[in-house]
Parts: C-alpha cells; sequence; structure tokens
C-alpha cells in the first residue's frame, strides 16, 4: 500500500492545528478518544440541518432519511468487522454499554452459585465490574488469568483456567494501557472446544487494524465509536444471532417492541429487541462518516505508519535515564505506557500539557493491572495515524526538559 500522505491527513483533523497553552498541540491521548475529521463533523452538521426526525417511526421522508442513514451506519459496521449478518449488531453507546447488556442479558441468567466468568488481569473496568456485578447477584465468582512481566497474557494459564464452571470468557482484544495484542483465534479455538462462549473487548483494535469477528471465532465483540474517529456516545455489540436470539431484552420501552399488552407484550425481532428509546442518531451517522474514512486510508498503510511510530517513540523514549515501559508485547498496538524514577505521572502530565503535549496519566481504568505492576499509575503516550515523528520529537524533547524541572 502506498505511504499515508499525513500532512494532507492532518488537514482533515480540524483540531490537531490548535494549540495549547500557547504551543503547537501534540495530541498523544488517542486511546482515550480520537479526534475527529472534518467529514464526521459534517455528516453530524449535515444530518441536523437536513434530515432530522425520530427513526422507524414516521413515514414522513425526513424521518424516512433519518431511518435510512441510521441503518445504513450498522450496514456500514457490519461490512467493516464482516459480521455475517447486519442484525447481529446491537447499537450501544459504547463498549460499556455491550458489556454490561451481556452481563445482564446473557451471563446473569446462566449463572449457577458456585459457577464463574474469566477474564484478565490487563482488562480496563468495562470488562471486569460488569461481571462482578452479576456474579454477586449469583453467587458466582470473577477470575483473573495473569500476565508476565512483559504484559502478555500467559495462554497456558487462561486455558487451565477455563474450567467447566466458567460461563462465559472475556478478554480484551488490544490493550488499552499496554498496547499488548491478545491472541485471540488461539483464544477462542481453546474456548470453543469447550464450550465456553468468549466476549471480545475490541475498543482499542478497531481504531488500528481491520478486525474480522467471522475468523476470530469469538461469540462476541464489544467496541466504541469514539476512539476510531466518530462521534461519543456510539458503539455496538456484535454477538453470533443464536445467542441475540436466546437473550431476554435488557432494556424495556419504544422500539423494541412488536406489541405491547398488559396480559403480555412481545418484542422485536434482535437486533431491535435489545435498542429500547431514542437512539445516538446523528452520532451513528458520524460513525458511518468514520468508517468511510477509514475504508479511504486503508488499514495496511495505517497499520504501517502506527508501528513506525511505535519504533521510533519506543527508541527516543529509552534513551532518557530513568525511564521504564510498561508493556513490551512481541505484538503491540502504538501505545506507551511509562513512569520516570523519581517524578510523580501527573506532575510530568501536567508539565507536559504546559508544553502542549497531551498524554493521560493515572490507572488508566485498569487498577488490577496498576497492582500487578505495583503502581499507582503510569503516563500513556497512545498514537493514531495523523500522529508524525515530529511530535514524537517534539514530545521527547518536552519530557526531558519537564524532568530536569523534577528532579
Ligand atoms: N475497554 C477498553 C480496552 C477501553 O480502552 C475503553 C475506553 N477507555 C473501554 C473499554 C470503555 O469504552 P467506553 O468508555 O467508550 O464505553
Amino acid at each position: 500500500a502506498p505511504a499515508l500522505d499525513i500532512q494532507r491527513i492532518r488537514a482533515d483533523f480540524p483540531l490537531l492545528s490548535r494549540s495549547v497553552h500557547g504551543k503547537p498541540l501534540v495530541y498523544f491521548d488517542n486511546a482515550n478518544t480520537s479526534q475527529k475529521p472534518a467529514c464526521v463533523i459534517e455528516a453530524v452538521d449535515q444530518h441536523y440541518r437536513l434530515h432530522n426526525a425520530n427513526v422507524s417511526r414516521a413515514v414522513h421522508l425526513l424521518g424516512e432519511e433519518a431511518t435510512t442513514a441510521y441503518e445504513g451506519a450498522r450496514d456500514k459496521l457490519a461490512k467493516f468487522i464482516n459480521a455475517t449478518s447486519r442484525n447481529e449488531l446491537v447499537l450501544t453507546s459504547g463498549t460499556t454499554q455491550a458489556t454490561n447488556l451481556v452481563a445482564y442479558s446473557f451471563a446473569l441468567p446462566r449463572l449457577q452459585p458456585g459457577d464463574a466468568i474469566l477474564t484478565t488481569v490487563m482488562e480496563h473496568h468495562a470488562n471486569i465490574v460488569p461481571w462482578q456485578l452479576v456474579a454477586q447477584r449469583a453467587g458466582a465468582t470473577v477470575k483473573a488469568a495473569p500476565i508476565n512481566e512483559r504484559g502478555e497474557l500467559i495462554v497456558e494459564r487462561f486455558v487451565e483456567l477455563l474450567t467447566p464452571e466458567v460461563k462465559l470468557a472475556c478478554v480484551t482484544h488490544v490493550s488499552n494501557v499496554l498496547g499488548t495484542v491478545n491472541p485471540i483465534r488461539e483464544i477462542a479455538r481453546e474456548c470453543r472446544k469447550r464450550g465456553i462462549p468468549l466476549l471480545v473487548d475490541g475498543s482499542q483494535a478497531l481504531p488500528h487494524r481491520p478486525v474480522d469477528v467471522q475468523a476470530l471465532g469469538c461469540d462476541f465483540y464489544a467496541l466504541t465509536g469514539h476512539k476510531m474517529l466518530a462521534p461519543t456516545g456510539t458503539g455496538a455489540l456484535w454477538a453470533k444471532k443464536e445467542h441475540l436470539d436466546a437473550m431476554p431484552p435488557f432494556f424495556g420501552g419504544g422500539e423494541m417492541i412488536r406489541e405491547v399488552r398488559f396480559d403480555g407484550t412481545t418484542f422485536a425481532e434482535p437486533p431491535h429487541k435489545f435498542e429500547a428509546g431514542t437512539p445516538n442518531i446523528a452520532g451513528f451517522v458520524g460513525l458511518g462518516a468514520a468508517i468511510d474514512y477509514y475504508r479511504s486510508l486503508g488499514f495496511e498503510a495505517i497499520h504501517a505508519h502506527e508501528q513506525n511510530l511505535l519504533t521510533y517513540a519506543t527508541e527516543r523514549l529509552r534513551e532518557i535515564p530513568g525511564l521504564r515501559i510498561f508493556g513490551e508485547a512481541a505484538e503491540k498496538e502504538a501505545v506507551i505506557s511509562f513512569l520516570i524514577e523519581g517524578a510523580q505521572a501527573t506532575d510530568l502530565a501536567t508539565l507536559l500539557d504546559l508544553q502542549g503535549v497531551a498524554v493521560r496519566s493515572g490507572h488508566h481504568c485498569a487498577h488490577p493491572l496498576m497492582q500487578f505492576y505495583g503502581v499507582p499509575a503510569t503516563l500513556r503516550a497512545s498514537f493514531a495515524f495523523y500522529n508524525t515523528r515530529e511530535e514524537v520529537d517534539a514530545f521527547v524533547e518536552a519530557l526531558v526538559k519537564v524532568r530536569k524541572l523534577l528532579m
């Protein structure tokens, strides 16, 4: 694939040209949320200017246009992740709503006292806490598979933990803290052998790599739109049709019913059965535009550029004395967590902000992972395809400078 024309791409992102504290912005908080290209912003704007109406309710033209645009986003997303059918995609407000839907609608009815849900030490709280909430109700437990010092899942240990009382396994595709890419196909194969359904948290995978849910072989794939160029409050749960058919609805209300009677309500077919109430229509119109944008660049070129940035930034950071990187998996996406000996993560991030550099400091909604490494927080620089080597240089220079201030 031809290399990306980064300067042209950057011109598509209005926010990237602003300054902060009088310095040109270096935005390295992409794992938290991505910036949005003009085509996404304009799609949302055009929706409200020209097509705004509620979905699936009106016969008037605007209602049809809004419904077509909203359902069109479902089609695009289905193709984007290679779902066998658009009806396997429940549109949600993000990954968190998707994992909670599976927790209450799939896991809870299946859990008996003594059962377990298996997850891993590297998960985001959105892939831990919902399982704890339903396990507690059912008298079940949540187990966590360990990782090694390099931040890789110990797959043999994960497989050993797939015992008969495990009713669901939940693993992230890519770690939001370490960048680790987990071997989902292998994990899915082991789960299938034992008849254990597998949920994959795809939040940090989709912004960086092509995802094919059929090839992965999982049962559920949760995703969030705002980390992949789309508006906040958009996301989805992909699930195998057999699971969606078997799951009772979680939210009740309009748009999810066939007929409501006080002597018994019947529900719409999936995915609408799980989509009560008026959705984030404009947001999904934006998600559709975001997917078109990804397709126009292609993941081959995106991945090549991001991996270059990752290698370069890793090398440059290693020049800094006392800097420790967390996460050295053989396969990782462009995320670098680190600490500098003798300096607090939050102090460094605050001073970096004054230099125009936006990175995240904190626990990254991954307390168990911080406990594993025995640190309260890390700094995290996370890259997108619109970032450049020059920005990495500016970041490293700023870091060297603020480190001196704190020493
Ligand atoms: N899982 C992972 C791995 C994440 O990085 C995030 C977002 N930080 C989430 C889940 C939650 O996504 P959302 O807040 O959009 O629901």
